[in-house]
Order: C-alpha cells, then sequence, then structure tokens
C-alpha cells in the first residue's frame, strides 16, 4: 500500500499531528510517513512522551515502525492488525499519561476485542488533559457517541519524576454516531476537584473556596468543589509534590464543559483557581457548549462516526483546524468550520463511518 505523506509542520505543527496521524493509520490500516515531526516547537522531533505514544499505537496495531528514538523527525508507521488484551507503557519520568491516550483510544475502541492499558508517567501534566478531564468530560461525551472506555487513576504523577498510574479499559464498538451539540442552555451545576499531593491541606481548600466564590459571584447557584489533599501513605499519592483543579459545568442541553489549571511553583493557590475559574466563565458566557479543548479532541471521533457531526465550540484554537486538515488527508473527510480562530465557531463534520474490522 502506498505510504500517505503527512507533514508535521503544517498548521498547529506539535504533537498532535503525529498522535492523530498514527492513531488514524491504525484504525484505518493506511501505512504512513510523518516528517517534519514537532516543527514548529523549540525542541522538534519526538520526545518520550510521543516516543511512546507511537510504540503504544504501534504494539495494538501490530505495526512496523521505522524513525522510532528521541529527537527523530521522521518515522514511518505500517499498521498490520488491531489486537486487544492487556498491555502497560511507561511515558518515562513525567511523559503525558492521557496525551499517549490521546491517540491510543480510537484504536482501542475499533479494536476486536476489550482492551486494557496501563500507562506510567504524569497524570496531571502542564498543556496536556489532566487525568480528570478524561473522566469527567471526552469520556461521558464519546459514550454519547457509542464508546466505552472506563479511565481509572491510580496513582497522581507530576513533574519532575511523574510515576502516575493510569489504567485505562475499553469495549469494541461496531460504529460511531455522530455527535451534536450545538447549544448550551443554562448551567445546571458546577462541580470540580481541587487536588494535591504532599503539600498542606490548606492549598486544596483555598483552590475550593476561591473557584467557589468566584462562580457564586458570578451568578452560578450551584457550585461544589471536592477537595482531595493526598498525603504520602495514601495509595494515589504521587512521587513528587504538586496540585491543581477542575472545574466542569453541566449544562442544560446535556454537553460538559470544563476548565482547569495547574499549580506553580510561587503562584498562589487563589491565582490558580481563578484562572480556572475565569476562563470557565468566559468560555460559558459565549454560549457555546464545547469548550476549546475539547474543540480539538472531538475532531478524530467525528471524523470516524457514521453521518455529519456539529459543535459550537467557546473558542477556536490551531489545534482544532490542524485535527480537521490532517483527517482531511487521511480519512477524506469533508468539513466545515464557521469562525475565526480565538472565536466562538461551528464545526460540522461529515464523518466516514468507519466499521469495525471483521
Ligand atoms: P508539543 O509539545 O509538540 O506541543 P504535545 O504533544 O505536548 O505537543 P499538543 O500538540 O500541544 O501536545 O496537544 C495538546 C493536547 O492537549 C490538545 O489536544 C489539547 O486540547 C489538550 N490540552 C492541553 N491543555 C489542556 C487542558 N488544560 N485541559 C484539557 N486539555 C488540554
Amino acid at each position: 500500500m502506498e505510504l500517505i505523506e503527512i507533514d508535521g509542520s503544517m498548521g498547529e505543527g506539535g504533537g498532535q499531528i503525529l498522535r492523530n496521524a498514527v492513531s488514524l493509520s491504525a484504525v484505518l490500516m493506511k501505512p504512513i510517513r510523518v516528517y517534519n515531526i514537532r516543527a514548529k516547537r523549540s525542541n522538534p522531533g519526538l520526545r518520550p512522551q510521543h516516543l511512546t505514544g507511537v510504540k503504544a499505537v504501534a504494539a495494538l496495531s501490530s505495526a512496523e515502525v521505522s524513525g522510532l528514538y528521541v529527537g527523530s523527525k521522521e518515522i514511518v508507521f505500517r499498521p498490520r492488525a488491531l489486537k486487544g488484551g492487556k498491555m502497560s507503557f511507561d511515558a518515562g519520568t513525567a511523559g503525558s499519561t492521557t496525551l499517549i491516550l490521546q491517540s491510543l483510544m480510537p484504536v482501542m475502541a475499533f479494536s476486536r476485542e476489550p482492551v486494557e492499558v496501563e500507562l506510567r508517567g504524569g497524570t496531571n501534566n502542564p498543556m496536556a488533559p489532566p487525568v480528570e478531564y478524561f473522566q469527567y468530560v471526552l469520556i461521558p461525551i464519546l459514550e454519547r457517541m457509542g464508546c466505552s472506555f472506563e479511565v481509572e487513576l491510580l496513582r497522581r504523577g507530576f513533574y519532575p519524576r511523574g510515576g502516575g498510574v493510569v489504567r485505562a479499559r475499553s469495549k469494541p464498538v461496531e460504529s460511531l454516531k455522530p455527535i451534536r451539540l450545538m447549544e448550551s442552555g443554562s448551567v445546571r451545576k458546577i462541580r470540580g476537584l481541587s487536588y494535591s499531593c504532599r503539600l498542606p491541606a490548606h492549598i486544596v481548600e483555598r483552590m475550593a473556596s476561591t473557584a467557589e466564590r468566584i462562580l457564586r459571584s458570578a451568578g452560578y447557584g450551584d457550585v461544589h468543589v471536592e477537595r482531595q489533599a493526598l498525603q504520602p501513605g495514601d495509595n494515589a499519592c504521587s512521587l513528587d509534590p504538586g496540585c491543581g483543579i477542575i472545574l466542569v459545568a453541566e449544562l442544560e442541553s446535556g454537553a460538559i464543559m470544563a476548565s482547569d489549571n495547574l499549580g506553580k511553583l510561587g503562584v498562589p493557590a487563589e491565582r490558580v483557581a481563578e484562572e480556572a475559574a475565569q476562563s470557565l466563565i468566559k468560555q460559558l458566557e459565549t454560549g457555546a457548549p464545547v469548550d476549546k479543548h475539547l474543540g480539538d479532541q472531538l475532531v478524530i471521533w467525528a471524523a470516524l462516526a457514521s453521518g455529519v457531526s456539529e459543535y459550537r465550540v467557546a473558542e477556536l484554537t490551531m489545534h482544532t483546524t490542524t485535527s480537521i486538515d490532517l483527517c482531511r488527508i487521511m480519512a477524506g473527510i469533508s468539513a466545515e468550520v464557521d469562525g475565526r480562530l480565538g472565536e466562538p465557531a461551528t464545526i460540522r463534520i461529515a464523518g466516514i463511518g468507519h466499521r469495525r474490522p471483521g
């Protein structure tokens, strides 16, 4: 079969192009060559997290891969057959487990058998979805498309040493239903989690109460943020100290919108919570039901679904437009984007109606 050529420097030019390309390659059984990998980053080429991600997808699709080493700017990936079973992968130190899952999940869904993967690395990393984002937002939305995933956090992992453990299970899906998320309606309730490991419990309390106060004074009545302060001795406690917050709005239309933030050394807990709360308020005020991160994460699923998916994002990002371009090249989808970068936009994707082989 002829290789599909993917220019990793297109659009956003980061790791997501590689993750989506490898994932689609395995699901659709189309061999690819990805070149200029992460060309628009200051440290281009494969980082350990990307490398583990490609290896994991290769293991699930019995793929033959060349160019797999840290720093590599080009890979050739030839999938052979999807398989199920139990596997484990280590992202090394704090490589993001959720970004690895991002490319594994479509492959897990279309595998012939249930899959269970255990991933080691970071569970709450900067510039990546925290594991709670998958549990509270992505997976419930994917369930509506017909998917069956379970993601369990066994141990938190923060920068620099990581060491977190996440277990993901899937049941195979025959085909995916399209998704329609066009209206938000009013906000039913806002729930959240303020978490920390190896830090004094007042940090979690300050993040939670600050977020609750800001959201309530913005007019949202039903707000509750759970507090979780893990200490050494707790099974899920990380190796390194860390903290963060995720806020999740459940909308009358059934949509779910979230905003999250991680604690940083020298940044007061109140500021961490305030940034997450203000970002949620800003996105809710647009009246669009899909947050900017779900906007890009849904593209690959909509591309594989049977029928037209339509959703309105609070903010159109280059991650989203780049994912759409990649799905045009690899899956031949037709898609329309109505809106400008940085603003609310409507996305329509005519999925290819992929069906599980066999
Ligand atoms: P690179 O280092 O090359 O930029 P990367 O592999 O770290 O790449 P990106 O290409 O930037 O990753 O993709 C990041 C992914 O994580 C996107 O799908 C984005 O929506 C998601 N993401 C980033 N931050 C968050 C967050 N705070 N909450 C939820 N999802 C997030």
